[in-house]
């Protein structure tokens, strides 16, 4: 069977796999752009992303898919507790997660004790068993339908070490927050939805900080595949906090503040808006999708040629969806 890019983008299961062919129209100096910004200080800089400590004890990895280098593709990250360390993400490729289990190594004299997955999409779990190459074997948290949906879905390319480190997971509530206590800082893994069937958010309460796997996307166009909008808008609105000090790191993108969720949840009204229109005229949401237009005034969300109207489209078929329904 031949794949060509259509059968690629709608059958490949990650949420990160337009990328690729976003990167190749991206200009430069926006990839650029996008790759030098940065909220913390920077403790390693690779050709697939940059490790920033963004608190005390506390680090970000943000990857560069559109660099080409395609080790972690999502964003992570680390929290270290007197005790532990929390890794976040598996990361595309088990090379990736065992690079971060290296730098927490580095950083704390600590392997992570401790690993979770914030959804199944395949850029942000297909790696996990990377964490468990070593003499160190951390446990792995996720709530079991993302566990299953792992297992069942992603098999490009299929992976016995990462079906066999999942079948130990310790499972998260999918209706609770779980606590973990790393040794004088607890971790908050607080269920909730809209990217996928079942999204966690991993947070800590002092320092601010909020990893929001792909509820939140910064600066980059969100991929709708498993979307349901407007429980992830929910979701968005329930991740965000009043206190402007907190940090997010998003699935993809730089690390945001509060005005980047502000403009991020603008941008997904915007959308909305522009699917209810074309929806209530019977325009088809490929016809919708391909004619869309992010206003300039949301400024950029990366995502600027041809193959980007793909993600518009299924942007506008995820709320025709819900409208219909
Ligand atoms: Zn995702």
């Amino acid at each position: 069977m031949t794949i060509n890019r259509r059968t690629f983008l709608t059958q490949h299961i990650g949420c990160a796999c337009h990328i690729a062919f976003m990167a190749a129209a991206m200009p430069l100096a926006a990839r650029r752009a996008l790759a030098a910004e940065s909220l913390g200080t920077i403790v390693a800089k690779e050709k697939f992303g940059t490790l920033e400590k963004v608190a005390d004890g506390v680090w970000a990895h943000v990857s560069a898919p559109l660099e080409g280098d395609r080790t972690t593709v999502s964003n992570g990250g680390l929290i270290a507790g007197r005790d532990g360390v929390l890794a976040i993400e598996g990361f595309q490729t088990p090379a990736g997660a065992q690079w971060l289990a290296g730098k927490a190594k580095e950083l704390t004299g600590k392997w992570p004790t401790h690993v979770a997955l914030t959804h199944y999409h395949a850029d942000h779990a297909n790696g996990v068993a990377g964490y468990l190459a070593g003499a160190d074997k951390p446990p792995i948290r996720s709530t079991a339908r993302t566990r299953d949906l792992v297992i069942e879905r992603n098999q490009t390319p299929p992976d016995p070490n990462r079906v066999a480190a999942l079948k130990d997971v310790i499972v998260l509530s999918p209706t609770e927050t779980s606590t973990l206590d790393l040794g004088g800082r607890t971790v908050k893994l607080i269920p909730r939805g809209g990217h996928t069937d079942s999204d966690v958010t991993v947070e800590l309460d002092d320092p601010g900080v909020v990893f929001c796997g792909d509820l939140v996307w910064n600066k980059m166009f969100p991929n709708y595949v498993d979307t349901v909008p407007t429980k992830m808008a929910t979701s968005i609105r329930g991740l965000k906090r009043a206190s402007a000090s907190t940090i997010y790191v998003p699935g993809h993108g730089p690390v945001a503040k509060n005005a980047d969720i502000d403009r991020y949840l603008a941008m997904f009204a915007a959308v909305e808006a522009a699917a209810r229109k074309a929806h209530g005229a019977g325009i088809s949401a490929e016809d919708a999708g391909n004619n869309f237009e992010l206003p300039d005034s949301l400024g950029m969300w990366a995502l600027f040629n041809p193959a980007a109207k793909t993600f518009y489209q299924r942007a506008f078929a995820a709320w025709y969806k819900e409208i219909k329904a």
